[in-house]
């Protein structure tokens, strides 16, 4: 039929060395130089046909401290040699990628699981604390925080299953480092929040976002102002208001409390005097001071200093200091409240009654007032007999009872009844910034006046 004589052309190459490199630079998109182990990218690609697996994301404690001191090189090393500890012993069933810095994520598809995710994190946790011994035989260690998060029962997305293995961990390292932590719902809307404040705290003193309020604590009996109570106040554009006690506690975190302290300090002494002039010549400003502030070498010249500018004694101040924080470190406490007292500064144990140890450290601060927690006043009209009892001990150790959270005017009638008159609260007098005391009119309005 054909006559056409065809000619088949057979063209052969060799295409092993393509291959090879192919494959080389494949595996190289997909690993992290330093440690060989998988990238962010390597990660994606092995969950991509995963039905259920759990991620443990680590974040190391303390690597930068070591990088710093010890430099790049030996960092570089712990690294490499805590990747190796991913890959091997009990950790050859799962996936381990270098997912930043010092972070690792390592993972496991559930059916491949021969422990409980429990017992896997609690042995990561001492896996990456092993010391790892450098070449000059030195000990080097660090420890991890771990967020646990399940795919897909935490999160359907991977990479918002990522970010929510990563707000567990955040959580760990606010618990104290040194530990793993299960996502639970909503985790991540804290954390957000976190580092929003965070962010914002920075520039607030620069910014000028800070604002005391006034809260008076009066003497019932004599129907006049005692005392007034500093609170602060952060108003920020773009957050609106935060309470003190979440502004306090990120500033801690992110170590600019003490300058946010100083701050309160200069301000509250410098109204002390417009205070006197508006309610008696005796009132004193309270100020809250935390357990950091307080123990502050700095603290006992900068109150002299400032005293001195505004021509006021030690009197016109009292420190307040929470039980609970009191509580942590008693004997550093009462060296610093040691300092404070021969200063004649007098001290307020605030919170009286919510903290749990012994009262024994009432005898080691030597203090002035106790002001007993709200929680009781709330209790008050079906039970006063704690705090009966509890002012029976302030007083058998001659101190003075303060008591606050009174919300209503039977409240303080109970209260006087008990012979009991230094009270503060919400019933008697809100807090108010210094330009509501500058209006005779509002002064009027003070129902502890009354
Ligand atoms: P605190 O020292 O126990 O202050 C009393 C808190 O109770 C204030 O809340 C006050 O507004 C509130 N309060 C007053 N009367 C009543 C009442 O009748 N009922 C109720 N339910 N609450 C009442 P605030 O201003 O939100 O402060 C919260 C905490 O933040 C303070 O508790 C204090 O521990 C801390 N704080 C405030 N300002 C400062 C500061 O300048 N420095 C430090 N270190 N801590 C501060
Ligand atoms: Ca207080
Ligand atoms: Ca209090």
């Amino acid at each position: 039929q054909s006559n056409s004589d065809s000619t088949l052309l057979v063209q052969q190459f060799n295409i092993e060395q393509r291959k090879q490199k192919e494959l080389a630079l494949e595996k190289e998109v997909i690993t992290d130089p330093l440690t060989g182990l998988l990238n962010r990218r390597g990660l994606q690609q092995v969950v991509k046909n995963k039905a259920r697996f759990i991620i443990f994301y680590i974040d190391l404690d303390g690597f930068k401290l070591i990088n710093d001191s010890l430099g790049h090189a030996i960092g570089d090393q712990l690294l490499q040699h805590l990747g190796l500890k991913l890959t091997t012993g009990d950790f050859r069933e799962g996936y381990a990628c270098r997912f930043g810095g010092d972070e690792f994520i390592w993972l496991i598809e559930q059916d491949k699981l021969t422990v409980s995710p429990e017992q896997i994190g609690n042995m990561l946790l001492s896996k990456m604390s092993e010391p790892y011994i450098d070449k000059e035989k030195r000990p080097i260690s660090v420890s991890a925080s771990i967020g646990v998060a399940h795919y897909p029962d935490d999160g359907e997305d991977f990479e918002k299953l990522i970010l929510k293995a990563d707000a567990a961990m955040y959580l760990a390292k606010k618990q104290g480092k040194h530990r793993w932590v299960s996502y639970l719902s909503g985790m991540e809307t804290t954390v957000h929040r976190q580092s929003e404040l965070a962010k914002h705290l920075y520039q607030a003193l620069g910014n000028d976002e800070f604002e005391l309020y006034y809260q008076p604590i009066f003497d019932t009996k004599s129907k006049t102002v005692h005392s007034v109570e500093a609170l602060l106040r952060w108003k920020n554009p773009t957050i609106g208001n935060v309470p003190p006690d979440e502004c306090i506690r990120v500033a801690e975190e992110i170590g600019i409390l003490l300058d946010i302290e100083k701050w309160v300090i200069s301000q509250a002494i410098a109204d002390v005097q417009k205070f006197r002039d508006i309610f008696d010549s005796n009132v004193a400003i309270a100020i809250n001071v935390s357990s950091q502030c307080f123990c502050s070498p700095e603290l006992v010249n900068l109150l002299a200093e400032l005293l001195q500018q505004n021509n006021l004694t030690s009197d016109a101040i009292k420190l307040e200091l929470t039980e609970t924080t009191l509580i942590t470190d008693v004997e550093q406490d009462s060296a610093a409240a040691l300092k404070i007292h021969k200063h004649k500064i007098p001290i307020s144990i605030d919170d009286f009654g919510t903290g749990y140890s012994s009262l024994s450290y009432l005898h080691k601060i030597p203090a002035t007032y106790v002001k007993i927690d709200r929680s009781f006043t709330q209790r008050l009209s079906q039970d006063h007999s704690m705090i009966s009892s509890i002012q029976h001990l302030i007083s058998t150790m001659q101190l003075n009872t303060i008591v606050e959270g009174v919300e209503t005017l039977e409240q303080s009638q109970i209260l006087n009844d008990m012979q009991i008159h230094l009270q503060q609260g919400y019933g008697l007098g809100l807090p108010q910034p210094l330009n509501f005391y500058l209006e005779q009119e509002n002064i009027k309005k003070l129902i502890g006046l009354q």
